[in-house]
């Protein structure tokens, strides 16, 4: 496939409202795609350049994909950022720009999909010292062959944001309606996989495979996520439940096979040379190839520190040897994905929790079964005393949902409402945060769009204020007058007091009395709150439910 076809199809879903006709229109295109070109357009499509569980990262930033355009367009930086601040998107920017050029130029090599994947490739795979040079010089290679179309998802691409609505739900269904086959089948694989370039691969190939498809050691899949609940409801529903303590550290996946072991975050990094500790305690509780789903905790003294304090040290990469001793870090394993060969996922929690049970000697953490409310909330009380968050209720016949945000797992914590949302404005300040950005814009995701939810500017101490104008200043994508747009990266958590339905944002909703809580450094923008969740919080209160 041509990588213009490629832009031709996205240009069309790009013009395409509504869901079942990107369905469709996507479902078309795949069975007429060869091996080679198949993952990569699936990927490419949801605006990803490489497998989900993937560590390898483009490293593509702004300010490259700038000067790469400059200077095939024959023109300035400066000139490239005026006019992505014209049009306010870098993609149509990037063609304005191309358009211009392509008059004066008289070459181009056709660009092919998978040679474009395979450009990208090598700019992931350049570290070191010269690794921006050597970027830049692929990025201007690939422009400099591409037309005003190609231009605009190259540029998009680079950044890895597409925006054209093809979220995984819409890709995982066009894979279903292309090659005839039961969505749950192919959502099943894609959890076990996560990577839905491979499953379309085998949904074509070898369809029957796909109920078979097991977690590989070292491709880290997404986490379970929790949703927020109450105990009594959980236990109406369910009976008996397991009730564990919600510690307040950071996610990790921890997988070994023989003597060799990897350590992943929420994120999917790979943070095994951050957490040498970790991975050694785990190392020496288990004679088996594993993976292990838990939370890493930070004590001091023998005392639980705030998560802020673990977060530094997943993020350490340097002189983590000093970090620490300051900080020491213990696993507390909640689930068991995998074991000797063996795919649990499928398994109800109660067998997993035994198998866990039976192959880790220390780190498991405490479970309550519990019937009653009553056994339960005495379970949430210990919770608090201890100076955990709140506890999370699990039901007991559940099987292990990687990515997904349901009821099999509720979290129950005091407190206000919040919400974790993207980030993907700002405004400068005025009075006393002139110079810096005094509030930023959040948004909801719904199938790859982000949606606008609100502003928020205050529970910003002056401190924080200075470390998010650092951060987002590098993000800035385009600017209009007071406002700018930044890339969505950065997860907030913002409590509100009340949802309302509001014509101003396109999300439809917005909030009441938004609080800044913190960033959410270990999540990254897909976990932000979806619409559909957003709209179910706000029937839950609006009959008077809170989702407490
Ligand atoms: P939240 O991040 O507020 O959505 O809450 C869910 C998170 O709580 C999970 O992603 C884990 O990082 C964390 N957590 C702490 N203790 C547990 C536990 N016992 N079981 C599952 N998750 C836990």
């Amino acid at each position: 496939m041509l990588f213009l076809e490629f832009a031709r199809v996205c240009e069309r879903l790009e013009g395409t409202p509504g869901r079942l006709d990107m369905i469709g229109v996507t479902a078309e295109v795949l069975p007429g795609l060869d091996d080679e070109e198949l993952p990569i357009f699936v990927r490419f499509i949801m605006g990803r350049v490489f497998p989900d569980w993937s560590t390898k990262k483009l490293g593509v930033g702004p300010n490259l994909l700038y000067d790469a355009v400059a200077y095939v367009a024959g023109t300035k930086r400066k000139v490239v950022r005026e006019a992505i601040n014209a049009t306010g998107d870098v993609g149509l920017a990037v063609e304005d720009l191309l358009a211009k050029k392509e008059q004066t130029s008289f070459f181009i090599q056709e660009l092919e999909l998978a040679g474009v994947y395979r450009e990208l490739e090598r700019m992931a795979a350049t570290g070191g010292q010269r690794s921006q040079r050597e970027k830049l010089r692929v990025a201007q290679g690939l422009f400099g062959n591409a037309r005003p179309l190609e231009g605009r998802y190259l540029a998009r691409l680079m950044l890895e944001e597409l925006r054209i609505g093809m979220g995984e739900g819409n890709v995982r269904d066009a894979i279903a309606q292309a090659f005839e086959i039961d969505v749950d089948l192919v959502e099943h694989a894609h959890q076990a996989m996560n990577d839905l370039g491979e499953v379309a691969l085998l949904a074509r190939r070898d369809p029957d495979a796909l109920s078979r498809v097991t977690i590989e050691p070292f491709r880290p899949v997404k986490m379970m996520l929790a949703q927020a609940g109450t105990i009594a409801a959980q236990i109406e529903e369910h009976g008996e439940v397991a009730v564990e303590y919600k510690y307040d550290g950071s996610r990790f996946q921890f997988h070994k096979v023989g003597d060799v072991c990897r350590i992943y975050s929420r994120r999917l990094e790979d943070v095994t040379e951050s957490l040498p500790d970790i991975v050694a305690l785990l190392r020496e509780a288990t004679d088996h190839d594993v993976i292990l789903d838990g939370e890493a905790v930070a004590v001091r003294d023998g005392r639980p520190m705030p998560f802020q304090y673990v977060i530094r040290r997943f993020r350490r990469k340097h002189e983590v040897d000093a970090m620490m001793e300051k900080i020491e870090l213990v696993p507390r394993v909640f689930d068991i994905l995998y074991l000797d060969g063996e795919t649990l996922m499928d398994r109800p929690f109660s067998e997993r929790r035994k198998l866990l049970e039976g192959a880790l000697r220390d780190h498991v953490t405490g479970q309550f079964l519990a019937a009653d409310v009553a056994a339960a909330e005495a379970v949430y009380d210990a919770a608090l005393d201890l100076g955990h968050e709140g506890v999370m209720v699990k039901v007991l016949d559940a099987p292990y949902t990687p990515g997904v945000r349901g009821r099999l797992w509720v979290k129950v914590k005091p407190g206000v409402e919040t919400l974790d949302l993207a980030v993907i404005g700002a405004e400068w300040g005025e009075g006393r945060r002139a110079g810096t950005f005094g509030s930023f814009l959040l948004a909801v995701q719904d199938q790859g769009r982000f949606l606008p939810v609100g502003k928020v500017a205050t529970g910003i101490n002056d401190e924080t204020l200075a470390e998010l104008y650092a951060l987002f200043k590098e993000k800035v994508i385009a600017r209009s007058g007071k406002e700018v747009t930044v890339e969505p990266e950065v997860v907030f958590e913002v409590g509100y007091s009340e949802l309302q339905t509001s014509p101003n944002y396109a999300s439809g909703y917005a909030l009441r009395f938004p609080r800044f809580v913190r960033v959410r450094e270990d999540k990254s923008v897909d976990e932000v709150e979806s619409l559909d969740s957003l709209t179910e919080r706000y029937i839950q209160q609006r009959n008077g439910q809170g989702s407490l």
